[in-house]
């Protein structure tokens, strides 16, 4: 935590003074945490950001998260100076009484309010999930602050990226096309993009990935833009080139040979695996909420579809949760919705041949922009 009630009631600050005049402090001051009032401990140190803990462990020190790492308490520092800056009305870690939660930052805009988290450990799902519901009910926006991972994911470009579950749930949309996901690096103070965001397998997405520096962001943050049709056929293409890593996988480690219904769906359909034809294997929009590779399910869909002598597209709801019950696939409102995507994605690219091709298609599909037959 970085702040602190002193003994003359008056909110402390520890980043704003040198370490040598907060050893002084430390002689001639008591502190207080702001939430519960019990006293606290302002540690110095020579590494870590000078902060403070409870002296002893009480219901608050495990509220509020303690042995808060350095990128942490020094990327809390940062934003909060950098939203000063802009002008804004911030409060760092203020204790928000009605909640009993005590945000990293309010931002307070006219008469709306955001909580801004930042989040460099991981957080259990209940307790974020606890949190943002908190926060919603009071009205206040909830925006999670992801530190940026050092890795390859963060390099500018269109690239495959691991989104970890719990980042997934943070996910932002706009109005148009697909979810994106902001992290903030307080090693470099970036921002960091993760837009477009495609469903590829598991927690495997394609996204376009933008740095943008402190300096040059604004608050409420800038909403990303939908990648052009040029750019998504860079998607298209690493797309398809993990769909067919997946099926030479299969194909390799498949032990069951004639009883896994995938392979026997393609024998059976005459496909050929190794060049399976171009509408298998396409991304739909609700297509995470199927765990399976699209490669499989849609395989798997054709082959149930042809067997009822229908079309995928004239295929009923009753039909697509048999199909779901037969897979053992979650039968939900957005797996139903992503076959009948994909149903009427097939039906688009057979009365239309030749006009776009698919590619072109599926770009129309995922970021909403009405094609002209
Ligand atoms: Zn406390």
């Amino acid at each position: 935590m970085l702040i602190a009630y002193n003994n003359l009631q008056q909110l402390f600050h520890p980043y704003q003074y040198t370490r040598k005049a907060l050893q002084k402090y430390r002689r001639t001051m008591k502190f207080f945490c702001p939430q519960c009032l019990e006293p606290v401990q302002l540690k110095i140190g020579s590494y870590n950001i000078p902060h403070f803990a409870h002296l002893t462990q009480n219901q608050c020190s495990q509220l509020f998260a303690e042995g808060e790492s350095k990128l942490h308490l020094q990327g809390k520092i940062q934003l909060f100076e950098w939203l000063k800056k802009l002008g804004h009305k911030v409060a760092l870690e203020p204790f928000l009484k009605e909640l009993s939660q005590r945000p990293d930052l309010l931002v307070t805009i006219a008469n709306n309010n955001f909580a801004l988290e930042f989040q460099c450990s991981s957080i259990a799902h209940n307790k974020w999930h606890q949190r943002t519901i908190g926060y919603e009910k009071n009205n206040i926006q909830a925006i999670w602050l992801f530190q940026t991972p050092q890795n390859k994911d963060a390099i500018n470009g269109i690239r495959k990226i691991r989104i970890p579950p719990l980042q997934q749930h943070a996910f932002m949309t706009t109005t148009t096309g697909l979810p994106y996901l902001m992290t903030y690096n307080s090693k470099t103070a970036d921002f960091i993009y993760w837009t477009n965001l495609l469903h590829v397998h598991g927690h495997t997405f394609i996204g376009k990935v933008q740095k943008i520096s402190m300096d040059k962001q604004r608050f409420p943050f800038y909403l990303p833009n939908s990648i052009t049709q040029e750019e998504f056929r860079q998607y298209w293409q690493l797309y398809k080139r993990a769909c067919q890593h997946y099926v030479y996988r299969r194909l390799l480690h498949s032990k069951k040979g004639v009883q896994d219904s995938f392979l026997r769906s393609c024998y059976e359909m005459n496909l050929s695996i190794t060049t399976m034809p171009s509408y298998i294997g396409i991304p739909v929009k609700e297509g995470a909420a199927i765990t399976l590779f699209a490669s499989e399910w849609q395989t798997l869909l054709l082959h149930f579809s042809k067997r009822l002598d229908l079309e995928p597209y004239e295929l009923g709801k009753n039909h697509i949760q048999d199909f779901l019950w037969q897979y053992q696939l979650e039968d939900t409102g957005q797996a139903v919705k992503a076959i009948q995507q994909y149903g009427q994605l097939l039906k688009d690219i057979e009365q239309n041949p030749g006009l776009l091709d698919i590619c072109e298609q599926v770009y129309a599909h995922l970021f909403a922009i009405a094609t002209i037959y």
